[in-house]
């Protein structure tokens, strides 16, 4: 079948059963694996900010509950009482969330909501998660779908729009959530978020099984690190059959945001399925604790490659200074700088959104000044489904007969030889 039919004939079907997301566990049962307890995880740091913040506000709890990612999942911040509980919030965020119906809730967990301001309601990581009226607000160019994934949706939760690999979005619950995030429309629905299904799965692999040219998965979500491990692992496990796939993504914010998921049962786990690779959603530089410094060191030593995506966003990460400590910071937690994104222009996002001469300035303050290692790809992904484009400051500086003129990093001209070239004429 050829793809364009496969589109046009499971669109409907496939955003519909993504919505409706009934949990079918039982019809497809999946082997339990034997785990370390939850004793395992007392040997996971907890920085000092996070312990006198749990004796706080959640007096009675010791470093075997905050160190148990399932304590941080049920424990999340959502309504507007627990909010007004930690935070002292503005009378713009208050407003805010109290009007907020439908998805994209606040979820915050609270080892994250650790790291933010608590009275200080333009502090970055704060203003990433707590709602305020600008989100009401919509922009020009704005969209519920701007990259037009439910175009592109072929089964399931499966989009389609590169030749040779497929985005899988396996769940649509996050352990907390960005007010900018892409896919705003399908995380966190309301009546309960998107739950695991084997069946809607099921429908995903054998699309899959059947599309030979796929060689590359990227599984995303929400966040599939929210699936328990024995689910992450029958995933993986039938990806892994299928021969033609030979690349596996994990697009995951846990490890930065709930570090506590990186157990040594998911090690296990992940360690199976190698070559598995893994894309790290990084906003700040406050976010690089301690906890997160030991969940990428475990992920790196179990030999998953990391790499980090961040989106560029105004008033947050949007000076060299902030990008450079960051990349910086993330070579450290060996993880390779990959992706900055412009932000993509969904409904309610402007007040995120830099001009795009911001992120050229950033990669020109970050390429040649430090290692090249540190210095992402600047992409803005095309509205309407046209894939990520790379913005870079152009070194071409014109041509002198057989020489081409080079500008280098600052800013001086160079000569190359290049008799037979026409670049620069
Ligand atoms: S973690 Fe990713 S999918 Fe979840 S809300 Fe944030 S950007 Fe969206």
């Amino acid at each position: 079948m050829g793809l364009e039919m496969a589109r046009g004939r499971a669109l409907k079907t496939a955003t519909r059963s993504f919505r409706k997301s009934p949990d079918d566990a039982q019809r497809a049962p999946i082997a339990k694996l034997n785990l370390p307890g939850p004793k395992a995880e007392l040997r996971f740091p907890v920085g000092q900010a996070s312990r006198a913040f749990y004796r706080r506000f959640w007096p009675g709890t010791g470093p075997a509950e905050w160190n148990d990612w399932r304590w941080q999942m049920r424990s999340r911040i959502r309504t507007l009482d627990e909010l007004a509980r930690i935070f002292r919030l503005s009378e713009d965020e208050y407003a805010a969330v109290s009007r907020h119906q439908g998805a994209l809730p606040v979820g915050i967990t609270p080892y994250y909501a650790s790291l933010m301001g608590l009275t200080d309601a333009h502090e970055a990581l704060r203003r990433t998660h707590i709602m305020t009226g600008d989100e009401y607000l919509r922009g020009a160019g704005e969209d519920d779908d701007p990259l037009s994934e439910d175009h592109d949706t072929v089964a399931p939760g499966l989009v389609h729009r590169y030749p040779d690999r497929v985005l899988f979005l396996t769940t649509g619950t996050c352990s907390t959530y960005c007010r900018y995030c892409t896919r705003s429309r399908l995380v966190g629905n309301p009546g309960g978020e998107y739950h695991f299904s084997t069946r809607q799965w099921a429908e995903a692999i054998a699309y899959l099984e059947a599309h030979t040219e796929v060689r590359d998965v990227l599984l995303s979500g929400g966040d599939p690190l929210t699936l328990s491990d024995d689910k992450l692992d029958w995933l993986l496990t039938r990806l892994r059959a299928i021969p033609h796939i030979e690349f596996l993504r994990i697009g995951t914010k846990m490890p930065v945001v709930t570090p506590q998921r990186v157990t040594r049962g998911l090690i296990r786990v992940l360690k199976k399925h190698h070559p598995l690779w893994m894309s790290l959603h990084f906003t700040h530089p406050n976010e690089l604790t301690r906890e997160v410094t030991e969940a990428t060191a475990r992920l790196a030593d179990a030999g998953v490659p990391l790499g980090s995506q961040t989106v560029l966003l105004k008033d947050i990460n949007d000076t060299p200074e902030t990008m450079t400590t960051l990349m910086h910071g993330l070579l450290k937690n060996r993880v390779k700088p990959y992706y900055l994104y412009q932000c993509d222009p969904i409904r309610g996002s402007a007040h995120f959104r830099t001009g795009v001469d911001k992120g050229l300035e950033i990669i020109k303050a970050l390429r040649g000044h430090t290692t090249g290692y540190a210095t992402p790809i600047f992409v803005i992904d095309a509205p309407g489904g046209g894939g990520k484009i790379q913005l870079a400051p152009d070194p071409v500086a014109g041509r002198d007969g057989d020489f081409l003129l080079l500008k280098n990093f600052e800013g001086d001209v160079y000569r190359y030889p290049d008799p037979n070239g026409t670049l620069g004429r």
